[in-house]
């Protein structure tokens, strides 16, 4: 017994010393601590030894399998870490394997619509302005003919930061900025973020609007018509037959709800349609004459007419998504393919 452990633990020894990959770490393993090996079949043998002896031979048969173990160990810290030459060897560097490539990123897809949308209108001769998020009451709601209380206000779920300022709840400001600080001629659209208290599979407390305006002598309802029609169709890259239908906004007047034939079904009727065959895309209208008047201009010699759009609904159109918070919750999944 004595002997057959002194012989185990050199034959461990021997064999270790060969091993130079993993496999054959496995086989040297299988071999000597394995279920079946060798460790296990002289510790089998301690049950058939005198009484007397047992306690001793048990010490040094543990002694000798906790060294192999032991060794074993080492041995495979050692080919893991690559210390051992002939493991390096084994790993060299292939030249001819194909690189990785680095993930490229993109523009959000409402980036692209957003950007779209003002190139169209750029090249409508239309010069882009930018204002701020947070704004002034007197922009948001009583330079645009709604003074407080009015009930349009109700319409508008704002985010209120004091009682005179607030997170803007559509990008219409910009034509009190605008205009009270430029004289007409004006061709101006203004993109940006805009927030309402709401949010449900169609509407996000933050969403992306375009207004556009134009102010000069002698402008109809026929040059917004006209604008739009251009702007539909380089947007959904079709001719789409528009029709305006009559509401109401406190800053325009007349005004007036624009739809599209339903881009899905052209027109047939469709769940995204709501079986009507067209599409809401946007308000519009010319321009009231009291916002004039708050501006100084004379509204008897300009008119004007302006118009706002949302850029989600634009791009939940164009892409057919039915559920406008995809776009926020950031999965690349959904992002990579736009
Ligand atoms: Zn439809």
């Amino acid at each position: 017994m004595e002997q057959k452990l002194n012989t185990l633990q050199t034959e461990a020894h021997t064999q270790l010393s060969t091993v130079e990959n993993n496999a054959q770490l496995e086989d040297f393993r299988i071999r000597f601590l394995g279920r079946k090996g060798l460790c296990s079949t002289v510790m089998k043998e301690l049950g058939s030894v005198s009484d007397k002896e047992r306690p001793r031979l048990g010490q040094m048969a543990n002694r000798v399998k906790n060294e192999i173990e032991a060794l074993y160990d080492e041995k495979r810290q050692a080919l893991l870490s690559g210390l051992n030459g002939s493991s390096i060897q084994e790993d060299t560097i292939d030249l001819s394997l194909p690189g990785r490539k680095p993930e490229k990123g993109r523009l959000h897809p409402v980036t692209q619509i957003m950007n779209e949308v003002c190139s169209i209108f750029e090249n409508l001769g239309f010069a882009v302005a930018e204002g701020p998020d947070v704004e002034h009451d007197h922009y948001n709601f009583e330079a645009l003919n709604i003074p407080a209380h009015h009930p349009a206000r109700d319409m508008h779920d704002t985010f209120y930061i004091s009682d005179s300022i607030l997170l803007r709840t559509h990008t219409s400001p910009m034509q009190a900025r605008i205009m009270e600080a430029r004289q007409p001629p004006l061709r101006v659209i203004a993109p940006g973020k805009v927030y309402r208290c709401d949010s449900d599979i169609t509407h996000t407390p933050m969403f992306h609007q375009v207004e556009g305006f134009l102010v000069d002598k002698n402008i109809s309802f026929a040059d917004l018509k006209g604008v739009l029609t251009v702007f539909t169709e380089k947007m959904f890259d079709q001719k789409l037959e528009l029709r305006f239908r009559p509401s109401f906004f406190p800053f325009t007047e007349p005004s007036a709800e624009v739809d599209i034939a339903c881009v899905i079904c052209e027109g047939k009727g469709c769940r995204v349609c709501k079986r009507t065959g067209w599409l809401e895309i946007l308000g519009s209208g010319m321009i009231d004459p009291e916002v004039f008047k708050k501006v100084g201009y004379d509204p008897e010699i300009y008119s004007g007419f302006a118009f706002g759009l949302g850029i989600e609904r634009i791009a939940m159109l164009k892409y057919g998504i039915d559920d406008i918070r995809l776009y926020y919750e950031n999965d690349l999944r959904f992002l990579s393919q736009f």
